[in-house]
């Protein structure tokens, strides 16, 4: 849940966010002039990501990867709350329905808000794929920027030609009690990218987080599972993708890792582990 504390939702925003973070928002929209350098579209762009990953075969040559495609969207942004009316224009979300353009995130209880944590954990993520190899785009590439909107992130992942999809985002359930992560994909599918190749990376990603010691979501969901039809980004995706929910940002042990680096570089490794193994299946 996310943009709790964004000023006036209409409520029929408020119920699309009671049951994910945002989800990443919404839809699609043109994001012309909106698209500050915040909608940047960068390629291994962390620093050491870029210097130690050119995907050519110019001179210390990477691990040779497979030249898969990975996607990387870390929800929201810094500037989202500061932007209400870019943030709460709507943009196709899929299905037929529109959603918000995005919105703020969520946050610990101690103020460290949920942009930071996917921003930091996608970045780690990047940098381990791209020193295997693997070439990575990211959805934005800074964490002070305004969006860009759902169907803009959605885009980059289809222009890209993506081999996969991940979106990172942490929940803000109310219920302090409610605890772990899950993995949403869209269901029903709308393409064939969204049938069994993103059940697979969502099945992939589920094992791979429990795997690593992270407990599936008490709250949502079956088993760290959890299929969506009004996710924007997964109803507008071409390419095989899924949306983690790392955990309840509200929950104070969940708090706790992942406003600490090493909590942070836990998630990051098992991810990142899980595109891996999805792609190299
Ligand atoms: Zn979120």
């Amino acid at each position: 849940m996310v943009a709790v504390r964004a000023k006036t939702l209409p409520l029929l925003t408020g119920l699309l966010l009671l049951t994910a973070c945002s989800g990443g928002g919404g839809a699609p929209a043109p994001s012309p002039a909106a698209a500050p350098s915040s909608s940047v579209t960068s390629v291994a762009s962390s620093p050491a990501a870029s210097s130690s990953t050119p995907p050519s075969s110019s001179s210390a040559p990477p691990p040779v990867r497979p030249g898969k495609v990975v996607v990387l969207d870390a929800g929201h942004n810094g500037g989202n709350a500061s932007h209400p009316a870019e943030i709460n224009r709507k943009v196709p979300a899929g299905r037929g329905q529109t959603k918000p353009c995005n919105t703020t995130g969520t946050s610990t209880d101690g103020g460290y808000p949920e942009h930071a944590f996917t921003f930091a954990v996608t970045q780690e993520v990047g940098n381990a794929l791209a020193a295997k190899g693997f070439k990575v785009v990211y959805t934005r590439s800074n964490d002070s920027g305004v969006g860009p909107c759902v169907d803009r992130r959605a885009e980059i992942g289809n222009d890209a030609n993506a081999d996969a999809v991940v979106s990172i985002h942490a929940d803000g359930s109310t219920s302090a009690s409610a605890h772990g992560f899950h993995v949403a994909y869209s269901s029903p599918p709308l393409n064939a990218a969204q049938g069994d190749p993103s059940l697979r990376l969502a099945r992939t990603m589920r094992d791979g987080l429990k795997g690593d010691g992270f407990a599936t979501s008490t709250y949502i969901g079956s088993a760290g599972l959890s299929p969506r039809a009004d996710l924007a980004g997964l109803n507008l995706s071409t390419r095989p993708a899924v949306l983690v929910e790392c955990g309840n940002m509200r929950n104070s042990a969940e708090a706790e890792q992942m406003s600490s680096a090493a909590g942070r570089a836990h998630y990051a490794k098992a991810i990142a582990a899980a595109i891996e193994a999805y792609l190299a299946s």
